[in-house]
């Protein structure tokens, strides 16, 4: 890969601390081997997600002093919606303290028992949100992305086809919108193009049924578009971004992604009397309409960061460091989804550790031992976040892939720090046949990876 250098300089730094090896043990046995409970200050080089990670740019922080606190119709408001007008172009803007209230927001008011909500994948929060309101989350993903080493530039696409065949066999009644999630997050942060985008409108608009973007990587999905879509080379970034969001009836967005702050997000629409609802409702569990959960000096900073998101320099180099970071995991034969996405790299776990069958984890067997090796925090995406029970039979279903995340936060490690991530795969690479499987000894209903705990199993299969 040729050369290639952030295009930013450090003005404040952050100590971190690679604490030793037995230490690590140590804390990793406390926390019941669930990542989501080793203490921050216990990680060396965290790439559990890129959400409200990233670190904010000396204008945002500028901006953060221009903070106006009151409650209602503060100034920053102003300058966020008239930023998120300007980009994506639907008339209502509704601020939210993060993306999961946007989903509760608006699955409150359109999912009734028993509807269905399609989407290219659903991230895990919009599933679970779904299923919370007795509605049924279905993935129609494009057949390219189920094979992993595919280089098939769009495999965040909808199955068009199967969302239309899928509309007739339910009836459009049961089907209150339908989602398309930029990036596709959970299928390896691919990309949507843009003909897939406005074939999904096509197939919807025969039925009268909306359609709302998750837009939480945007940017990385239009500069992808830029990159690998013919026709777009020439187009600037936000002009593809606002084409994007043409085909689309609302947007529902978590800033901590693209929108380049710590926290916050907004819902997008055009609909009158569904911004009314949704006010009524956020009044009693977000907060006054101008606000919704977060302060004055938050909106500021999201309005700056959408803007800055946008740069095509930053989102070169950005696109270029996940490369990097999925080709050294290659040369070290580590399986990972090709191409890589937008905001991380998903070792493909399940081809990595095949003596490990879904039912014990593969991918957690990976963050641990990640963990362990260099003190490093990933994510598993896999059957332990998307294992589901057949409601009749009761059999479990295992997610597609065993996954594992290593989110890249935005604009905060160097390609040193990812260095440091690869020469650990490298070692574990080495003595993989000796990882073993996990058991779940306790779990919630909604969102079980959060919480759950976790016991190493004694010994190494010897068989699948
Ligand atoms: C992060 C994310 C969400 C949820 O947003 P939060 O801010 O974490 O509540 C929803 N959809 C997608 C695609 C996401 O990446």
């Amino acid at each position: 890969m040729e050369h290639f250098a952030e295009p930013y300089r450090i003005k404040v730094v952050e100590p971190i601390n690679l604490i030793s090896r037995e230490e690590r043990e140590q804390r990793i046995r406390e926390a019941h081997f669930n990542i989501f409970n080793v203490k921050s200050r216990h990680v060396f080089i965290d790439l559990l997600t890129d959400s409200g990670t990233g670190a904010m740019s000396d204008n945002q922080w500028a901006g953060m002093m221009l903070g106006d606190e009151a409650y209602a119709q503060c100034a920053n408001y102003e300058h966020f919606e008239s930023t998120l007008r300007d980009v994506f172009g639907f008339k209502y803007f509704i601020p939210v303290h993060q993306g999961r209230v946007a989903e509760n927001l608006l699955f409150s008011n359109i999912v009734k028992p028993g509807d269905y909500i399609p989407n290219n994948t659903h991230f895990d929060t919009t599933r679970a949100n779904t299923l919370h309101k007795g509605g049924y989350p279905v993935d129609l993903i494009c057949s390219e992305a189920r094979d992993p080493h595919s280089q098939y530039p769009f495999k965040g696409n909808m199955d068009v086809a199967r969302l239309e065949e899928f509309i007739r066999e339910k009836g459009a009644a049961k089907i209150p919108a339908c989602f398309l999630t930029v990036t596709n997050n959970s299928t390896g942060g691919q990309p949507v193009s843009m003909a897939n985008i406005r074939a999904t409108k096509e197939v919807l608009d025969k039925f009268g049924i909306p359609l709302y973007f998750d837009a939480a990587r945007f940017a990385e999905n239009a500069y992808f578009i830029q990159q690998r879509e013919a026709g777009y080379k020439d187009r600037t970034i936000i002009d593809i971004v606002r084409e994007m969001f043409s085909y689309g009836d609302g947007v529902l967005m978590s800033a901590k992604k693209d929108g380049l702050v710590n926290m916050g997000g907004f819902i997008g629409i055009n609909d009158a009397e569904l911004e009314e609802k949704i006010t009524n409702l956020m009044i009693l569990i977000e907060g006054f309409r101008t606000y919704g959960g977060l302060a004055g000096r938050d909106l500021e900073a999201i309005a700056r960061g959408i803007y800055e998101a946008l740069d095509p320099r930053y989102l070169e180099f950005r696109t270029k460091q996940v490369k990097l970071l999925g080709e050294e995991l290659m040369k070290r034969g580590v399986p990972i989804i090709e191409p890589t996405g937008g905001h991380a790299v998903f070792i493909n776990a399940g081809e990595f550790l095949p003596n490990i069958p879904p039912s014990e984890f593969p991918g957690q067997s990976v963050v641990i031992a990640l963990y362990r090796e260099g003190g490093i925090r990933s994510c598993e995406i896999g059957s332990i976040m998307f294992e589901s029970k057949d409601p009749t039979t009761g059999k479990s279903e295992y997610a597609p892939y065993e996954l594992v995340r290593l989110a890249v936060p935005r604009r905060v490690y160097t390609n040193a720090h990812l260095m440091h991530v690869a020469l650990c795969m490298e070692k574990i690479r080495d003595y993989k046949d000796k990882l073993v499987g996990f058991d779940i000894v306790h779990q919630s209903k909604y969102l079980r990876h959060f919480t759950l705990k976790l016991e190493e199993k004694k010994s190494v299969r010897t068989s699948v």
